[in-house]
């Protein structure tokens, strides 16, 4: 069994020579991330029972008890990604102030790959009224989730904790940050797992749910956010089902105003893509036709199956208009 010869993360391609897990008597359940949507990518919740090196020193394939496995990267590995280093601190929910004006318009960013992987941070209908935009005059900068006090949040990416402590309305709370610059945000919690700087994997159980803070009743409010923007979580996850919506994201700044929304805008967007096609179509359709010598409004219309009103009304004509050879008239 080959395992991926070569993988892709943070733009920079990195060759593994295929680990030999065909000398192992076990069946192995591979991980599939190339299915699509995605279902949590943890292979398991046994404990590890071996580990098994690479030819790249950084990366291990990680052994479950029930036969499944997966890559491991170390954290002095994913420390080179350098994003763990800018913009560090424990301070404050936001760190990079940024102009908006100073962003592109989009990036395309990998979410998951066979070394990052993701779970769904706790798997509920997101409340009605718990949706990403203004609520009562305030932003309301992301999902709120149903949940008993005490279940398990989950991390939603490999990363590494930026902030755990209690903060002010968000109650305590603690933010991943991710390879790929998101950041996620688990608030409102009843407990916490992990302490700054902690590495964590997709899956591990970084806090229990609660109703600390500013809050009505035990619940988990969830964000995501990119250089400290804030856009709604919902374009990652559909936590109804707890399926990642794709591995590859093409993340909009238009995404980050408040107003901006996953249900709204996805039907936006498809509106505009069926528009988009009947312009196109009804382009394709379009026939144009060059006026030749001895051309006469009436010989043009009956040769291309139209009427002479008709050519008068494409063209912003009348049946008195001069036809000068060479004039290209739109037919169809
Ligand atoms: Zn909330």
């Amino acid at each position: 069994m080959a395992c991926a010869a070569a993988m892709l993360w943070s733009g920079i391609s990195y060759a593994i020579n295929p680990v030999r897990l065909d000398t192992i008597k076990t069946h192995l359940v591979v991980p599939r991330p190339a299915l699509e949507p995605l279902k949590s990518l943890v292979t398991s919740s046994d404990a590890p029972i071996d580990t098994l090196d690479t030819v790249n020193e950084h990366v291990k394939v990680i052994i479950y008890g029930d036969n499944t496995w997966q890559y491991y990267k170390t954290p002095d590995f994913k420390k080179l990604s350098g994003v763990y280093d800018n913009y560090w601190t424990n301070e404050h929910p936001n760190p990079y102030k940024m102009s908006l004006d100073s962003l592109p318009s989009s990036w395309s960013l990998w979410l998951v790959d066979s070394l990052d992987q993701y779970h769904c941070p706790l798997q509920a209908e997101v409340y009605s009224r718990g949706k990403f935009g203004m609520r009562r005059g305030r932003r309301h900068q992301g999902v709120d989730i149903p949940l008993k006090t005490g279940d398990p949040v989950y991390a939603t990416f490999t990363g590494r904790v930026r902030l755990s402590k209690y903060y002010g309305a968000y109650g305590n709370m603690v933010v991943i940050r991710h390879e790929n610059g998101i950041e996620t945000f688990y608030a409102h919690l009843s407990k916490r797992n992990v302490e700054v700087g902690d590495w964590v994997n997709a899956g591990d159980v970084i806090g229990l749910g609660g109703s600390t803070g500013r809050s009505t009743g035990p619940h988990l409010h969830f964000e995501t956010r990119y250089n400290g923007f804030a856009f709604d979580p919902q374009w990652l996850i559909d936590f109804k089902s707890g399926t990642l919506r794709h591995r590859l994201f093409v993340l909009k700044k238009k995404y980050f105003n408040i107003y901006s929304n996953y249900e709204q805008d996805f039907e936006d967007e498809i509106k505009n893509e069926e528009d988009d096609k009947k312009e196109e179509a009804e382009k394709a359709a379009m026939k144009y036709y060059t006026i030749k010598s001895g051309d006469t409004l009436g010989r043009i219309a009956i040769n291309n199956g139209t009427t002479v009103n008709a050519l008068c009304r494409l063209n912003g004509i009348t049946p008195k208009t001069t036809l000068k050879i060479g004039r290209r008239i739109r037919v169809k």
